[in-house]
């Protein structure tokens, strides 16, 4: 390990005070505990809420009462085009070309969107390649798509599950899966961070594996993107699709995102389910017979923007554009490192972390897993005005995220669990 961590104070507060991204902590509110602000380490279930929010909701709303219909036109953000102002800065952060994002629907919708397309199958190849202990959304969105299309999940779903005694799964055994299943494989369609365990998972060797077997590679992307910067165009893969209220902080139920590599989204004889608002932009209000599908991932929408579901988006994407995703990945490296290393120091409490040790594995989320008295440990730091997250069994997740969270707020997450007897 290449930084001498100190499990100090005044070290922790060091590193805030030479960290370029300190000051953005300051555009968020904070949720309060005995008046002061929590430390919150649940940016991978709920982002927090830019300042900024309540001024641009208003401006909508007024805008709304100023030009009715016309707002669609004449708003700060013509509602008309605001699906547009999003896909650049979407873009950077998954790192595809700007026609290859769209903001529409939320996460699961989005996921059956994309299946109808890419879930396609015939012959022998109909099978479904996911990792065991999937989000519960994307375990019911495949069951249903394999029986929608007359198949038993028992028999066409195929779940890698870690190796005997282990707790995360190895890329490898994914990729053999992969290739060992060859042409009855249809799909291969993972969650890129396991939202258990914190784990990365090789999105481009996976996605190769899978066009090597000559199925298409997708990625539920809900715990990466504004996590971990990706290649998603360079990577080939397919097709991904992802939440904005985690670490994109655009509040409950905000807007989904979608990705389409451009092989697919340029070509129209991809099957899509059509909408006025995925149809040729020139033609849409022709009200003509006969779905012309624009170009790109814009394509698979099927209705006009949710404005007011968008605002929240809008002003995030300008925090993260301002920050870069690259520089923010940069602290979250050596703010996790830092979380990590101060657990390490704690040897009275029954836990280990599941989350893999390499920085190339994981983003900012860790995993503790208990044997026994996690549900307490988390209600004492609860009580204490520490925001982490339980999930059953026994695990506690903390996500320092590098936009809003401190060294300090590590330091003080430490120092209260090695108070807990
Ligand atoms: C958060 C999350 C979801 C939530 O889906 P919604 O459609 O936004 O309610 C789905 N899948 C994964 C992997 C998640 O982490």
């Amino acid at each position: 390990m290449s930084t001498p961590y100190e499990a100090t104070h005044e070290y922790a507060r060091d590193q805030d005070q030479t960290d370029i991204l300190f000051p953005f902590r300051e555009r968020f509110l904070f949720p309060q505990h005995e008046g002061e602000d929590v430390r919150y380490f649940c940016g991978n279930s709920l982002g927090l809420q830019p300042k900024s929010v309540s001024y641009l909701m208003d401006k909508e709303l007024s805008d709304w009462a100023r030009y009715g219909v016309e707002g669609h036109f004449k708003a700060g953000y013509p509602w008309f085009s605001y699906h547009h102002f999003f896909a650049e800065r979407l873009a950077k952060i998954v790192g595809a070309n700007k026609d290859e994002v769209v903001a529409m629907n939320t996460l699961t919708v989005n996921l059956h969107m994309l299946m109808l397309s890419f879930y396609r199958p015939s012959g022998k190849r109909y099978k479904i390649l996911m990792e065991a202990g999937a989000f519960p959304s994307d375990q019911y969105a495949i069951e249903t798509q394999v029986r929608m299309h007359g198949y038993d999940p028992e028999d066409a779903i195929i779940e890698i599950t870690p190796a005997e005694g282990a707790n995360l799964i190895e890329d490898a055994d994914i990729i053999n899966a992969i290739n060992e299943a060859g042409d009855s494989l249809a799909l291969v369609m993972i969650g890129g961070v396991n939202y258990y365990t914190g784990q990365f998972f090789d999105l481009e060797n996976i996605t190769k594996a899978a066009h090597n077997a000559g199925a298409y590679a997708g990625f539920d992307l809900a715990h990466a993107v504004g996590n971990i910067p990706m290649k998603l165009h360079d990577w080939n893969v397919d097709f991904a699709c992802w939440c904005s209220y985690k670490y994109l902080n655009s509040g409950p139920g905000g807007v989904g995102g979608a990705y389409v590599h451009e092989r697919h989204g340029n070509d129209p004889t991809l099957f899509r389910l059509g909408g006025w608002w995925g149809n040729d932009e020139k033609t849409r209000f022709k009200m003509q017979k006969g779905f012309i599908p624009q170009k790109g991932a814009a394509s698979w929408q099927m209705s006009n923007a949710p404005v007011f579901n968008m605002v929240a988006h809008n002003a995030s994407l300008d925090i993260f554009d301002k920050a870069g995703i690259d520089t923010l990945r940069e602290k979250s490296i050596k703010l996790t490192g830092y979380m990590e290393f101060l657990l390490r120091q704690i040897t009275h409490l029954p836990f280990e972390i599941i989350t893999p040790t390499e920085p190339s594995r994981r983003g900012c989320q860790l995993s503790m897993l208990f044997g026994d008295k996690g549900r307490e440990v988390f209600d004492t730091l609860t009580s204490k005005g520490i925001i982490a997250d339980w999930r059953e069994p026994n695990v506690i997740r903390i996500a320092p995220v590098p936009l809003y969270n401190t060294f300090e707020d590590c330091y003080k997450f430490y120092e209260v669990l090695a108070g807990i007897e």
